[in-house]
C-alpha cells in the first residue's frame, strides 16, 4: 500500500473519531434542555392545579353567602306569614320559602362537590410536588454527567487533534485537499476496491481502475464518488473464502447498481436518526423520499433534482448507507401517501437483518445496525 494512503486510512479514522467527539459534545446540551423542559411543564401544571385550588375556595365561599341569605329570606317570610289576611297570600309565602329551600339544597350540594375536588387537587399537588423534586435531582445529575463527558471528549479530541495534525504534516498537499472534499461531502475519503467494487459507492470499477489500485503505484480514485481507492489483499482472501460459503448458504440477493429504484437505510440521518431512503429514476432527472426506519412514516416531501440520484443526492450516499433490495412502482408509492404499508416495511427490514448479517460474517466495522442492542451483536 502506498506511504500516502495509509496515513490517509490513518487520517479517516482521526477525522471520523473528531466528527463523533463533536457530534456528542454538541448533543449533550440539547440532553439537558429537553429535561429543563419537561421541568417547566411539571411546575406549569403545579401551577394550574394551585390556581384551580383557589378557584374553588372561592365557589365555596361563594356558596355559602348564597346559603345565609337563602336562609334569610326564609326567616322574612316566615315572620310575613303570621301577618297574612288571606289564604292565597300565605299559599304564596309557603311557595317561596319552598324555593328558597331548594335553593339550598343545590348550594349545599355544590359546596359537597367542591370539597371533593379540594381532596382530589391535595393529591395531585403532593404527586406533582414529587415528580419536580424527582426531576430537579435528575438534572442535576444529567448537568453533572454532561459536564464530566464533555470534559472527557474534549480532552480525547485534543489528542486526536493533535494526532491528526500530526498525520497531515508532510503529507501530498493535493491528496489531502482531495480527500478532505470527499470527506465533507461523503462521510469518508477513502474506499476500499474490493471485487471489482468501490466499497464507498458501491459501483462497479473499469478493470484497468481496479489493476491501478491493486498494483498501487499511483493514488487512484473512484470515478463514481471520488473518493481515494486503496486496495486491502487480506480482505479479498476473505471475500474469496466468503464466495465460497455462500455457494453452499442460501445468499441475499444483491441490488442492482443500476436499476431504476433504490432503496438504501441510513443509522444516523441528521435528527431523524434511522432512516430508509428510496431514490428513483426518471429521465433527466431523480426524486428522493424519506421514510423513518421503525414506523415508515415520510419524513418531508418527495424531492426532485436533475440528474439520476447518485449525482443529485451524493450527499445522502455517505458510507454508513446501506442499499437495500426492494422495489415498487411509482403508482404504488404515491398511493402509501405519508406511510409505507407494513408488508412493504417488512420486506425492507428482513433484508436490512439480512444485509447486517452478511456484513458481520465478512467481519464489517460499519455500524449498520437498526438499533444500539443490534449493533453491538452485528459489531
Ligand atoms: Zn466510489
Amino acid at each position: 500500500m502506498l506511504p500516502d494512503i495509509e496515513k490517509l486510512l490513518e487520517l479517516q479514522v482521526a477525522d471520523k473519531e473528531i466528527r463523533q467527539l463533536q457530534e456528542e459534545i454538541a448533543a449533550l446540551p440539547k440532553r439537558v434542555a429537553a429535561i429543563e423542559d419537561k421541568l417547566a411543564g411539571t411546575k406549569a401544571h403545579r401551577e394550574a392545579i394551585r390556581a384551580a385550588g383557589k378557584a374553588d375556595e372561592a365557589n365555596r365561599k361563594k356558596f355559602e353567602t348564597a346559603i345565609q341569605d337563602l336562609q334569610g329570606k326564609i326567616s322574612k317570610y316566615r315572620d310575613q306569614s303570621l301577618d297574612v289576611k288571606t289564604n292565597d297570600q300565605y299559599k304564596a309565602l309557603l311557595h317561596e320559602i319552598q324555593f328558597a329551600e331548594q335553593e339550598i339544597r343545590i348550594n349545599e350540594d355544590r359546596i359537597l362537590e367542591v370539597m371533593v375536588n379540594v381532596e382530589v387537587r391535595e393529591k395531585e399537588l403532593k404527586a406533582a410536588d414529587a415528580e419536580l423534586q424527582a426531576e430537579q435531582a435528575e438534572i442535576e445529575k444529567e448537568k453533572q454527567e454532561a459536564r464530566r463527558v464533555t470534559a472527557e471528549d474534549q480532552k480525547k479530541l485534543a489528542e486526536w487533534n493533535a494526532k491528526r495534525d500530526g498525520l497531515r504534516r508532510g503529507m501530498a498537499e493535493d491528496w489531502l485537499r482531495h480527500y478532505e472534499r470527499v470527506m465533507k461531502f461523503r462521510g469518508s475519503g477513502l474506499a476500499e476496491a474490493r471485487e471489482q467494487k468501490c466499497m464507498g459507492c458501491q459501483v462497479m470499477l473499469r478493470p484497468q481502475t481496479y489493476n491501478e489500485v491493486r498494483i498501487a503505484e499511483k493514488v487512484v480514485v473512484c470515478e463514481s464518488c471520488q473518493r481515494i481507492l486503496y486496495f486491502d489483499p487480506a480482505n479479498e482472501a476473505k471475500v474469496e473464502q466468503q464466495v465460497a460459503e455462500a455457494v453452499h448458504a442460501r445468499r441475499r440477493p444483491r441490488p442492482k447498481a443500476d436499476a431504476a429504484q433504490a432503496w438504501f437505510y441510513r443509522p444516523d440521518y441528521g435528527e431523524e436518526g434511522e432512516v430508509l431512503l428510496v431514490f428513483t429514476n426518471g429521465g433527466s432527472s431523480s426524486t428522493r423520499r424519506v421514510y423513518e426506519m421503525l414506523t415508515g412514516r415520510q419524513v418531508g416531501g418527495v424531492l426532485a433534482r436533475e440528474g439520476t440520484y447518485r449525482l443529485a443526492f451524493p450527499e445522502d450516499l455517505t458510507d454508513t448507507a446501506v442499499r437495500l433490495n426492494g422495489h415498487w412502482e411509482e403508482e404504488e408509492m404515491v398511493e402509501w401517501a405519508a406511510e409505507i404499508p407494513s408488508s412493504a416495511l417488512d420486506i425492507l427490514h428482513n433484508d436490512l437483518r439480512a444485509a447486517q448479517r452478511e456484513h458481520a460474517k465478512a467481519g464489517g466495522h460499519k455500524p449498520h445496525s437498526p438499533s444500539p442492542a443490534e449493533h453491538t451483536a452485528a459489531g
